[in-house]
């Protein structure tokens, strides 16, 4: 049954003002389940004006009510888990397990999350000796965009639109084209909760279309967007000279590092899930597991031994753990990645290749087998370039000095997950990795108040906590002398 998705504009769920669609996939099949509006510029307009009309309403509701609205859109995904879960496996590919356990549950959370921050986020005052008093408001900015991307669909939609709805925005939002689903079920509910009208627009369809009208549009004052380093450094070249304030979050090439005194079996199943949870398509997966060279045929072996067994399956069933990529362009980038691999002298220590199911009903689908490549040092393209798919390479490092060497050699600098039992070691390694986050013996382990984002080409800014708050509001420091 075709499953047509719609913009969200100004209360109203509209097609694009063009008339035109997008074909959307279920990757799992690789058959057109439904259609998206192909939105364009004069969707954009009618959404920004839609938000500047209900801006003054929304911003003179007090904190508790946001709050209060913002807990009732918590409660809605709640209450429709099950169909969101189902949603985004169908949409995305990924197995409904998991879109059950954390995508749909983190949604929720990050509703919640900010819905709290509503209350308690506080600006500052400064006395001076003489009585003079300096007190900051913080500013709604207006309208502000917020674009996300496929891998987590609904997790990151509302990663960042809660922050800039409980800090008194009104909303131009973008999910992916890809993975639209979610996004427009949540904005279905926007009205019966007590959302006005115009403070959440939601508009569907092309990055470099859509998207581009966003982030150009003279009364969007600033952008969030969670992408690929390349759209990031498109959006800057567009929004920079318009002055806009930018949060960008961007790609990544994490290290897995194992140092031989490493707790061995929570490390492989650890460094395990790291490399292929979500088909490998989170972008603090660890791509590079980096292990000490006296620990390495262990380890190497080990991790080979699980994953040849890791089963393939169909992400609408709930024993699956591992579904299909995204789509079928980006199965052919994973899919030439290896074989760039190959051609850089990779061995294949598993996996290889697509993978086909036996259901009937997946022929089609965009399946790829996790694969891991060793012999490859940290100069080749396998070891630099974000493959985004299950696919991760090991090498072995001689000590501390070398790892270092190695886990800084990329462009990125997101995340980092290190194994030691060392303390000193653990805290020594971690303070020298130029990355905007780190786990010790550990790896996505959440705390939504941290600082979460990256360095050089990982991105720009922090989100997270009070910084998505403050990315969202405008200082503007008053001086009174009494
Ligand atoms: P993408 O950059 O292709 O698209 C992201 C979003 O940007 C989509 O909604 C897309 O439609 C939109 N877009 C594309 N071109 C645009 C333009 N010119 N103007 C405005 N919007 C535009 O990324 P993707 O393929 O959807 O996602 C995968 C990438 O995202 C990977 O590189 C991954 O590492 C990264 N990612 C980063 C984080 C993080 O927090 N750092 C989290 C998840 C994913």
């Amino acid at each position: 049954m075709a499953q047509d998705v719609l913009n969200l504009i100004g209360g109203e769920h509209l097609p694009a003002s063009s008339g035109e669609w997008l074909d959307n996939f279920e990757p799992a099949t690789g058959q057109v389940y439904g259609r998206i509006p192909r939105s364009g510029l004069n969707d954009v307009e009618a959404a920004v004006t839609a938000a500047r009309s209900a801006f003054p309403e929304w911003r003179s509701w007090s904190p508790s009510n946001r709050r209060a609205v913002m807990m009732r859109l918590a409660d809605k995904i709640h209450e429709n888990a099950a169909l969101l879960a189902e949603s985004e496996a169908r949409d995305n590919g990924k197995p409904v397990s998991l879109a059950a356990a954390v995508d749909i549950p983190r949604a929720e959370d990050n509703f919640r999350f900010y819905a709290s921050a509503a209350e308690q986020f506080s600006s500052e005052s400064h006395t001076m000796g003489d009585g003079t008093v300096n007190y900051t408001l913080r500013k709604p900015l207006g309208v502000v965009a917020c674009i996300s991307p496929w891998n987590l669909p609904l997790y990151l939609f509302t990663w960042k639109i809660a922050p800039a709805l409980a800090s008194g925005n009104c909303i131009v939002a973008k999910p992916s084209e890809i993975t639209p689903m979610t996004a427009y079920l949540l904005g279905t509910w926007a009205k019966e909760v007590g959302f006005p009208d115009g403070v959440i627009n939601i508009l569907h369809g092309l990055g470099p279309e859509v998207g581009q009208a966003m982030v150009e549009h003279h009364h969007i004052r600033a952008i969030s967007f969670t992408g690929g380093s390349n759209t990031g450094a498109a959006i800057s070249a567009t929004a920079g000279p318009k002055f806009k304030k930018l949060s960008l979050e961007l790609g990544g090439k994490n290290a897995t590092v194992v140092f031989s005194d490493a707790d061995f079996d929570q490390a492989v199943s650890t460094a395990i899930r790291a490399a292929f949870s979500n088909q490998g398509q989170i972008c603090l997966c660890g791509s590079r597991i980096l292990v000490q060279e006296d620990l390495y045929e262990r380890f190497r072996d080990a991790m080979v031994a699980k994953v040849s067994k890791m089963r393939i399956g169909d992400p609408m069933n709930p024993e699956t753990r591992m579904g299909a990529v995204v789509s079928r362009a980006h199965r052919d980038k994973v899919i030439s990645a290896i074989n760039i691999a190959r051609g850089e002298g990779g061995r294949i220590l598993c996996g290889g290749g697509r993978h086909q199911p036996s259901e009937p009903r997946l022929k089609g689908g965009y399946f790829v087998q996790p694969t891991l490549i060793e012999g490859l040092d940290h100069t080749c393209t396998t070891n630099r370039e974000e493959i985004f798919g299950p696919v991760a390479t090991l090498q072995p490092f001689k000590d501390e000095r070398e790892a270092l060497g190695l886990v800084n050699s990329t462009k990125y600098g997101l995340s980092a997950s290190v194994w030691t039992k060392d303390l000193q070691r653990a805290h020594r390694f971690a303070a020298g990795i130029d990355t905007g986050m780190v786990w010790l013996n550990c790896w996505l382990v959440r705390d939504l108040r941290t600082p979460f984002g990256g360095t050089r080409q990982s991105g720009v800014g922090r989100e997270g906590g009070y910084n998505s708050m403050r990315f969202f509001t405008e200082p503007q420091n008053i001086c009174v002398q009494l």
